[in-house]
């Protein structure tokens, strides 16, 4: 069996930002060697999420209208008691779902026909990574 970890940085210009990431996860792949086998990408942050979902602008402002609707940023949260700001990225993170594993066949991911890979960042601004583990043959 083979395995490769990459680490992908992020520093977005925005405090909330989605990144399409689908290229950069096919290009580990190929550096991997990895024909057929399993990714697993995990945003190492935790307020930050990996999705996988239709690239529509329009759906990524419905995200977070929802988002926002659910649990809007105020300074009331209890985790905010420590002197932090950002509990409001902490459980929309929990929300959307944190981490995937993805397919890879023929040495690509396998994606059905409008399948994107993304980064959601809900606390941007600074680095950040995602650990891109690949295993297969
Ligand atoms: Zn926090």
């Amino acid at each position: 069996m083979k395995s490769k970890t990459v680490y992908l940085t992020f520093n977005t210009k925005n405090k909330i930002e989605i990144v399409r990431i689908t290229d950069q996860v096919n290009e580990a792949i190929a550096a991997s060697g990895v024909k057929e086998g399993l990714v697993l990408l995990n945003p190492m942050h935790i307020t930050a999420a990996v999705i996988v979902n239709d690239d529509e602008s329009g759906l990524h402002s419905d995200y977070l209208r929802i988002l926002e609707q659910l649990v809007p940023y105020r300074a009331d949260y209890r985790h905010n008691d420590t002197g932090e700001d950002n509990a409001a990225s902490h459980i929309w993170r929990q929300l959307i779902g944190h981490q995937v594993v993805m397919a890879i066949t023929n040495g690509h991911l396998d994606l059905g026909t409008w399948e994107q890979i993304f980064y959601f960042e809900f606390d941007g601004q600074r680095n950040k990574r995602v650990l891109v583990k690949i295993i297969g043959e």
